[in-house]
């Protein structure tokens, strides 16, 4: 049997940090990772060119249960100190809109920071790995395909549910479970919604149309609501604004959208019937909104109708509408596509120090498989740092 101080299950974005960090303390540190290439996520996220981190980290970023418990390991291991490590490794990024971080070339630049650390400090990486049971005795016994393995600190970083066709599992929460720790109900986070009915034939009218919205959530007023661009897709609704407010959803609530966040419509309209008293009300907003999208209002409102003409109460009862549309998804895309996984290991059990379980000495949950869930923006990989960078002085 292969001995080691410290086994790491997961060699995604929080196992390759804890590894370094736990490696640079001096523990012997394996590595084991199921899918035949480590780090997939950060391969593909951001589109290829990771959005690893965000300059406006705050614990309003992250969905928990506790809403606290994220705020020690993120001021441990912050965006700054990724940030160093990013200029450090020569990595080139720039920074778009709500302070987000991404690579200029490619997220590989990230996974080869990592593994180059990994390298660096002797850390021991098995891929295509398969973890047929783990014991607790004097630390804890790990059977494998590839034989047995035993280690004192035992780090779960297996991540969620997101993209099964990526190979993700609920294995962390058997883990969890096994070992008599409380999981809170998991459901998929920064996801597209899709609808059913006439509202789906709507969306598929519309699909390709992309605007600026707020968008909130009609029965969760402690939930916040999202400024940024929504996309009308062929199943339903997607874009930024769309799969923020996602991860605060619950099956059988509406969400309220803003269409015309920028405008003040009653302003408009007055100017308009200065400028253009006999134009139809369509054909003026068709300047500001999508003209498909116009011609669905006109099912609602009538809109062949001179600007000159509209009443107070129209101009009012249009700016409602367009202010606050209401719209009750008939669902969301799943973890199919889902980007990330609320709920899970719950914090409650957890030192929020280093990750340990309360009950289990040596055992360590990090990354997304722990109950924190980021908001888009390079959050999600912010938490996988920190929670690793705190687990990996803890072990
Ligand atoms: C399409 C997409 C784009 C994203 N883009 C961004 C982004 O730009 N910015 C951002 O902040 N977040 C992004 N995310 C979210 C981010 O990828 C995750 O939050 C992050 O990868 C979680 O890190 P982790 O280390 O906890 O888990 P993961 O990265 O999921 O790593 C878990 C590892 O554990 C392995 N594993 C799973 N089960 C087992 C098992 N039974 N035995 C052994 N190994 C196992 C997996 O193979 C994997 O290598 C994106 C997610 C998706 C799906």
């Amino acid at each position: 049997m292969k001995r080691y101080d410290v086994v790491v299950i997961g060699a995604g974005a929080a196992g390759l940090m804890c590894a370094i960090m736990a490696a640079k303390r001096g523990r012997s540190v394996l590595i084991l990772d199921k899918a035949a290439k480590v780090a997939e996520k950060i391969r593909i996220s951001g589109g290829g060119r990771c959005n690893f981190t965000n300059l406006d980290v705050t614990p309003d970023n992250f969905i928990s249960q506790n809403k606290h418990f994220c705020k020690s390991a993120l001021a441990g291991f912050n965006q700054w100190d990724f940030i160093d490590w990013v200029v450090q490794a020569g990595i080139e990024y720039h920074e778009r809109e709500h302070g987000q971080l991404f690579c200029d070339q490619s997220a590989k630049d990230i996974i080869k920071m990592l593994l180059d650390k990994c390298d660096g400090y002797g850390v021991q990486i098995e891929v295509g790995i398969e973890v047929e049971s783990i014991e607790k005795g004097e630390g804890f016994q790990l059977a494998t395909n590839l034989g047995d393995f035993q280690c004192q600190s035992l780090v779960i970083a297996t991540g969620a549910l997101s993209i099964p066709k990526m190979g993700a599992t609920g294995f962390g929460f058997q883990v969890a479970r096994q070992f008599g720790l409380n999981v809170v109900e998991t459901r998929p986070g920064l996801v597209p919604f899709t609808f059913t009915g006439k509202e789906k034939d709507a969306s598929k009218e519309l699909a390709g149309i992309s605007l600026p919205v707020i968008v909130s959530l009609v029965e969760n007023k402690a939930a916040p609501r999202f400024k940024d661009a929504m996309l009308f897709t062929h199943r339903g609704l997607s874009g930024p604004a769309i799969l923020q407010i996602s991860s605060y959803w619950q099956p059988g609530q509406s969400i309220r959208i803003n269409l015309i966040p920028d405008l003040d419509l009653v302003q408009f309209i007055e100017e308009q019937v200065k400028e253009r008293p006999q134009a139809l009300l369509s054909t003026v907003l068709s300047a500001c909104l999508a003209k498909r999208l116009v011609s669905l209002l006109s099912l609602s409102f009538e809109m062949n109708i001179k600007v000159q003409s509209l009443s107070e109460k129209d101009v009012l009862g249009l700016k409602d509408f367009l202010e606050a549309w209401q719209i009750k998804p008939s669902s969301t895309e799943g973890y199919r596509t889902a980007e990330v996984t609320v709920g899970g290991v719950d914090t409650a059990e957890l030192d929020s120090k280093t990750m340990q379980s309360k009950k289990v000495d040596g055992l360590y949950f990090i990354g997304e498989v722990v109950d924190v869930t980021g908001h888009l923006g390079g959050f999600n990989f912010q938490w996988a740092w920190s929670s690793g960078f705190a687990a990996g002085n803890g072990v």
